[in-house]
């Protein structure tokens, strides 16, 4: 184990600005080299770019807030069940 490892919990908080492209370098990495291992947050990394690419499509300024809600309790759940 190297001392930059992303937990699953870290890498869910990463994944937004990672959608939206402003994630920076370092992190980035970080996180690439974690969906690589990882299926469910490869998964949640999908959903929340179609996410944002569906609100920019939009021309909202965010996302819709039920779409937020409902993503922040499938994102709870998944990390509470491991
Ligand atoms: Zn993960």
């Amino acid at each position: 184990m190297t001392s930059q490892v992303v937990c699953c919990r870290r890498a869910a908080e990463l994944l937004y600005e990672y959608a939206e492209g402003s994630l920076d370098g370092e992190l980035r990495g970080l996180l690439d080299g974690h969906l690589a291992k990882c299926a469910p947050c490869r998964a949640l990394a999908n959903t929340y770019a179609a996410t944002v690419r569906m609100s920019m499509t939009m021309r909202w300024s965010g996302m819709p807030q039920e779409v937020s809600v409902r993503l922040h309790v499938e994102l709870e759940r998944r990390i509470s069940a491991g």
